[in-house]
């Protein structure tokens, strides 16, 4: 994949914030070929205000009298709608055709046209396109904000991407190993001893006081640094502990 193939192609814009909301989108991603076709107000100072940091994206735009001139040089095109259109065409959601667009992008120039705020891409438009995609939306109101449109597709291409590159499970690159069986036995049996010390676990009825604990820890899941932790402090409760009372107890 090379994003540097990627053009976003935006038709007719009306407002020009969008078109600024488009320039940060796609740099917040890594993208940065904006062309502009037929913009109503370009430049203009809503269009930078929205752009933010990614002013240099709409200085490098390249401003198009026509679609055709636009693509010219593209041997694949994405037409993005927010409704289905009447003639069938190829049509994707925005991961499996960030994956055809990854495909291409390698050795091909790939535009994605993005159509006006109000009617979208004009049938004539859509058929220029070898693909069509379609972000999933609700049907009742299926029309995205144009900025918010590309920012979906540029962040589909942004995690193909980063592929392996990004942590597959949320504690991936955790600071400290996490517990074996064996430590997590030996913890478990400090905390059964420190309970029955201070009284709290009542060793003829311990009830299902050890499981519910041990079904807790599980599902937490300890570190060995926690884990650490939680032995300093049994151990450290254990000194509060009454002495053992053995089997003289029997004055009273
Ligand atoms: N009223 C127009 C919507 C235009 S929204 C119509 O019905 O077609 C402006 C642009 O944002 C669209 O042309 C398209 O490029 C993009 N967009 C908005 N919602 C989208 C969706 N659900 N899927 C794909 N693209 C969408």
């Amino acid at each position: 994949m090379n994003l540097d193939n990627i053009r976003i192609v935006l038709v007719n814009t009306s407002h020009p914030g969008n078109i600024g909301g488009v320039a940060r989108a796609m740099k917040n991603m890594g993208l940065s070929r904006l062309v502009l076709v037929q913009p109503r107000q370009f430049p203009d100072d809503q269009a930078s205000w929205r752009a933010a940091g990614a002013l240099d994206l709409l200085e490098r735009a390249v401003v198009c009298g026509s679609l055709d001139e636009a693509i010219a040089d593209c041997q694949y095109v994405v037409g993005t709608s927010a409704r289905e259109r009447r003639i069938p065409w190829p049509l994707l959601d925005p991961r499996r055709c960030a994956e055809e667009i990854a495909l291409r992008s390698g050795r091909e120039q790939v535009a994605v046209l993005f159509g006006r705020e109000d009617r979208g891409l004009t049938n004539d438009e859509l058929k220029r396109c070898n693909l069509h995609l379609h972000i999933p939306s609700d049907p009742a109101y299926s029309s995205l904000n144009l900025a918010m449109a590309v920012q979906i597709v540029c962040y589909e291409l942004r995690m193909l991407l980063l592929g392996d590159t990004l942590p597959s499970a949320a504690d991936d690159q955790w600071d400290a190993p996490f517990s074996t069986v064996e430590n997590m036995e030996r913890f478990y049996q400090h905390l059964e001893e420190t309970l029955v010390g201070i009284g709290f676990l009542d060793p003829a009825a311990p009830r299902q006081l050890m499981a519910r604990l041990r079904r807790l820890y599980g599902r937490v899941r300890l570190d060995e640094m926690e884990l650490n932790i939680l032995r300093g402090i049994l151990t450290e409760t254990q000194k509060y502990a009454p002495p053992p009372s053995g089997g003289d107890r029997g004055q009273s």
